[in-house]
Order: C-alpha cells, then structure tokens, then sequence
C-alpha cells in the first residue's frame, strides 16, 4: 500500500485524521482537504468498505469536493469529510456516535460535520450533544432540499440563457431524472415559470403523480437520458454520465442537482465535443450546503438567499471563460476553485 502521500487523490490535504475507539468499535477517518476559507466543513458517511483503503480513498475525494463547493459558493469554509467505517451489519450503537462525537471535538473546530449518506437527523443531533462542531441541525434550517431545488432551477434557468439564448422558460423542455427533494422542487419551480416537463423515477408512482399535477410526462426511469429535450437535469444519482450516455444524449444542456455526475471525468469534454453545456455539479448544487453552514457566520435569510442567487452568476463566469479559453466547465470550474482555496 502506498504512502498516504502517494495516493493518487491525496491532493495536498493539510491533514487526515484516523480514529479508533476500540470499546464501540468506531474507526473512522477526518479528512481536512483546506481550512484556507475557513473551517473544514462537510459531511459524515457512514458505509460499509470493501477495506480501509477504499474507505481512505472516499474521504479524501470527497473532502476535497466539498472544499471546491464550498469555495465557489463563496463560504467561509474550507473542506472536510468523515467516514465512519461501518460493519456488514450497519450497527451504530450510541458509544460509537459518542466516541465519533469526541473525535470531532478533538480538532477543536477546524472541522465541522453534517448530515451524509448513513447518518441521521437524530444521530446528528446525537453528536451535537457531544461537540459544538455540528452543522445543519433541525433548528439550523433543517432539509437542505428545498435550498438546493431553488439553486438548480437557478442554474437551469441560466443554463437555457446560454445555451438556448433564452431569458424565457416558456416552453423549455426539461427531462428531470429524479424527482425527490431537490428534481420534485425544481420541477414545480419550473412548472410555475411554464416550462415543459418530462419526469422520471425509479419509484414511478411518484414521477406519474407528480407530472399530473404539474401538467407533464412521465416516462420509465430507464428512458429519460433518450428523450430528446432542450435540457436534461439529473437529480438522482452520482455518475450517470458515462461515455455511452453521453453519446445517447438528445439535448443542448445538462444542468442538475446530483452529486458526482461525471462518471470518471473525460465525460465533460465528450459533452462539450457534442456541443452540449454542462453545469458543474458542485457549483449549481450547493443551495443545500449554503443553508446547512448559515451558522458559521450567522447568516440571516436574506443573506442566504443572497448566495444561492448567485448560482446562477458563477456559472455564467464558469461558462464564459470555458468558452474563451476552450476548456470545459468542468476543468473551469475546478481552476477556479483551486484559485479560491489558494492552490
Ligand atoms: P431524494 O432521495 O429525495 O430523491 C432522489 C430521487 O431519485 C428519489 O425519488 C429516487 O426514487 C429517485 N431515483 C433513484 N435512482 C433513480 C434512477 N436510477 N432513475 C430515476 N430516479 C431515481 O434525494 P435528493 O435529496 O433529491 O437528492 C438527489 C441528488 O441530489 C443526489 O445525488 C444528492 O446527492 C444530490 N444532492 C442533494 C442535495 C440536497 O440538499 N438534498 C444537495 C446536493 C446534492
């Protein structure tokens, strides 16, 4: 196993922390990609690894996720992750909450954790028994959902000025794959503007009942990267643009609130190859992790408005230098990042 150094997605973090309390059983990991905006701020998983390594691997890409989210937000964050590695059973029995709690409060704030997949709203509120350094509790704004819905349908909106010069939603046909918290949300923000709506999900029902409410179409989970659209908005799952997708699309933009839509990365110059914008995932979704830091500088809620309002700025700037300079807004968006966080 190679030096933590040498990992191909150590990237320069400025620590990782390995814990281990053998009483709970809690191993779990703290990964501080920058504190160069502020404290390290994101979530906690907590998930079954195959072995340490892929757990190590996970936190370090996505503490540095968050620190590129955080800092093209304009949050006075830097970023983090924890992992908790998980048995094959799952358990979490509460000395294992506690004893992640303390570790948390070991590093004294410089890095602050929240809710990811694994983790409950009442572990959360477990934890923030223990250490001050919990973000997004119930009485700190809650589900971060709706922020992120208003975000993305920001983006969608900026996305079809640029790429169907189009100030007008009247008409624009999106295809929302996924229609929990953040596509349900988008799709009745874009239904209000007029907008024309193709809807899928893996739970039909709700895609059926949805679209009727809205005046849309349904169609099977499994056809909605063929529907030709003027906009696709994946808000489902990470990695759904693969090579072969990519090449299957019918549609002049992707712009949507999943996480992680590049399957491996190249897939962002294939979009722009086939002349198809791309909103980066990080920059048009971070309604969500707007709201869950407003804490850290007591941010009011005309203020937290005021940041996802400027969603849709970023990625106008994002898509401006791309097209200056030819590369993709995925590269863009990542230099610009890196800028911010000073690397
Ligand atoms: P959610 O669980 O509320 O909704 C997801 C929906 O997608 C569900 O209705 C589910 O049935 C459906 N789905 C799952 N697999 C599907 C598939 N293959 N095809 C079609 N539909 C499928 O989750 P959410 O909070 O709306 O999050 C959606 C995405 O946005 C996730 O990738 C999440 O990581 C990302 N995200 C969410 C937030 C937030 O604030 N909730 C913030 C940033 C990013």
């Amino acid at each position: 196993m190679p030096a933590i150094w040498d990992l191909p997605d150590f990237d320069s973090h400025e620590a990782v922390h390995v814990f281990e309390d053998c009483d709970s059983g809690l191993k779990a990991i703290i990964a501080v990609h920058s504190t160069h905006l502020g404290p390290a701020a994101g979530g906690t998983r907590f998930w079954h690894y195959a072995d340490s390594q892929a757990a190590i691997t996970d936190a370090l890409r996505l503490s540095r996720g968050m620190s590129y989210k955080n800092a093209m937000a304009d949050l006075p964050a830097g970023g983090g992750k924890a992992v908790i590695l998980a048995n094959p059973q799952r358990a979490k029995p509460q000395d294992m909450l506690d004893a992640f709690a303390r570790a948390v409060d070991s590093l004294g704030g410089k890095y602050i954790t929240a809710q990811d997949v694994g983790m409950s709203e009442a572990d959360m509120v477990s934890l923030s028994k223990v250490t001050d350094h919990v973000a997004g509790l119930p009485h700190q704004g809650g589900d971060p959902g709706p922020y992120t819905a208003r975000g993305v349908y920001l983006g969608v909106q900026a996305a079809a000025k640029h790429a169907l010069g189009t100030n007008d939603m009247r008409g624009v046909h999106v295809a929302i794959q996924g229609v929990g918290s953040v596509g349900g949300g988008l799709a009745r923000y874009l239904a209000e503007q007029g907008a024309r709506l193709t809807l899928a999900d893996v739970d039909a029902k709700r895609a059926g009942e949805l679209a009727a409410e809205l005046g849309g179409e349904a169609v099977a989970a499994d056809a909605i990267m063929d529907i030709e659209a003027d906009i696709f908005s994946p808000c489902a799952l990470g990695a759904i643009l693969t090579e072969a997708t990519v090449a299957g699309l019918k549609v002049k933009a992707v712009a949507g609130g999943a996480n992680n839509q590049l399957a491996t990365g190249p897939e962002g110059k294939m979009l722009a190859d086939r002349g198809i914008l791309y909103a980066p995932d990080y920059v048009i979704n971070a309604g969500g992790i707007i709201n869950v830091l407003r804490h850290i500088d007591n941010a009011n809620d005309d203020e937290i408005n005021r940041r996802i309002d400027a969603i849709p700025g970023r990625l106008a700037a994002v898509w401006a230098e791309s097209d200056a300079s030819g590369a993709t807004p995925a590269e863009v968006a990542d230099k610009m990042a890196q800028k911010l966080i000073g690397r």
